[in-house]
């Protein structure tokens, strides 16, 4: 059983000292970086945002980690996409407020990627980002948030689709797509399908022809039986989907390949600001539940299964969700009922690869 450390957001009594920040702090200290990281360059891949997204992990918390890297006698680097060092500095993450530079993870000129072959048949052979696999040491530092494609963003999308060349995160995107069937013969264009869909995913472009975003698609099949002339038809959407998971799960066991595992690896996943959306989309909707903490796990596997279990769908503050979802599914985790895809698989996923297991025991750090 894994062991996932636990600071909670919740604050008794108005102390600073058992303030998220407060009790982050001795999480770290209790983590044993000394022994990990001294002497290792680490990198402490991140998701940095985009244009004017807002949510993306505050600095102060990407300071207290680069400085107990520091501390601990490592030489922490901040990485994520090549392109990334811009969005950074929007974003307060500079040298000057959490005390390391943005390397960008592909190179200054994003051609710098090692391949590597995975064991999914559909995906094959990837490109790693070369500035991350080249470290000595990784801290995975992600900010939970829900995520269109994969229902949940967490470590697994923060390796998965952050530490790859943009073809291999493609490819990866690619494995679920195009499970819609439309005969434009058989539309009249009635419109029925387009102002029933619960999540606004389709689209006629100004030729006429049918555009269904994969990322919004629910997979709640209210189209294909709506339409009176039976002009679309779905196949297999949910394979589809675990196609995907599973290409993600494959890649991150590729990645973490190049680190010794378990000492040289570590996940923190701060469950704040916890938005609908992945924070690539550049700008920010309300947060759906209240603020929980962070968590923290030497396996990727507990510290994502621990992550998904936090946020519960009892605890979704009504109207927080945009307008453009006219409802929710009914059953299944906050995500699955907001996005359609089951955020778990992904973690099954990396489970069945041998990457961790889902047991896992709670600390929480007081
Ligand atoms: S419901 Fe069917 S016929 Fe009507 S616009 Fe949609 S696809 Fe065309
Ligand atoms: S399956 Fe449901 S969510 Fe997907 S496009 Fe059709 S109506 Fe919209």
């Amino acid at each position: 059983m894994h062991e996932v450390l636990f600071a909670s957001a919740h604050i008794p009594r108005l102390e600073r000292n058992i303030s998220l920040p407060a009790k982050f702090e001795r999480m770290l200290d209790r983590c044993d970086y000394a022994s990990r990281f001294e002497g290792k360059r680490v990198a402490i891949k991140m998701h940095v945002g985009a244009a004017i997204g807002f949510y993306t992990l505050h600095p102060l918390f990407v300071k207290l980690v680069v400085d107990s890297v520091k501390q601990a006698g490592g030489k922490p680097f901040l990485t994520d996409g090549s392109f990334s060092t811009e969005a950074a500095t929007v974003r307060g993450y500079v040298p000057e407020v959490v005390g390391a530079r943005v390397v960008g993870a592909g190179g200054e000129h994003d051609q710098y990627y090692r391949a590597a072959q995975t064991e999914l048949e559909e995906l094959g052979e990837i490109e790693l980002c070369g500035n991350v696999v080249d470290a000595d040491a990784l801290i995975v530092l992600s900010h939970g948030k829900g995520h269109g494609n994969s229902g949940f963003g967490g470590a697994i999308k923060n390796i998965a689709m952050g530490c790859v060349s943009y073809p291999t995160r493609g490819r990866i995107h690619g494995l679920m797509r195009s499970h819609f069937e439309w005969d434009s013969e058989l539309c009249t264009h009635c419109g029925q399908c387009v102002s029933g869909c619960p999540t606004s995913a389709i689209k006629f472009n100004d030729d006429g022809e049918m555009q269904i975003f994969d990322h919004h698609c629910r997979y709640c099949m209210h189209c294909t039986t709506c339409c009176p002339t039976g002009a679309i038809t779905m196949e297999e959407p949910r394979g589809k989907f675990e196609l995907f998971q599973a290409g993600m799960a494959a890649t991150c066991k590729e990645a973490l390949k190049f680190f010794e595992q378990p000492r040289s690896v570590h996940y923190i996943t701060v469950l704040t600001n916890i938005t609908p959306l992945c924070d690539c989309w550049g700008f920010s909707t309300r947060p759906l539940v209240p603020d929980i903490g962070i968590v923290a796990s030497d396996n990727i596997v507990a510290v994502e299964q621990a992550s998904l279990d936090m946020i519960r769908a009892e605890d979704y503050i009504e109207g927080t969700l945009p307008d453009q979802y006219t409802t929710m599914g009914e059953s299944g985790h906050l995500f699955e009922r907001i996005h359609g895809k089951d955020p778990y698989e992904q973690v099954r996923q990396a489970e069945k690869l041998g990457l961790g297991g889902t047991e896992y025991e709670v600390v929480t750090i007081e």
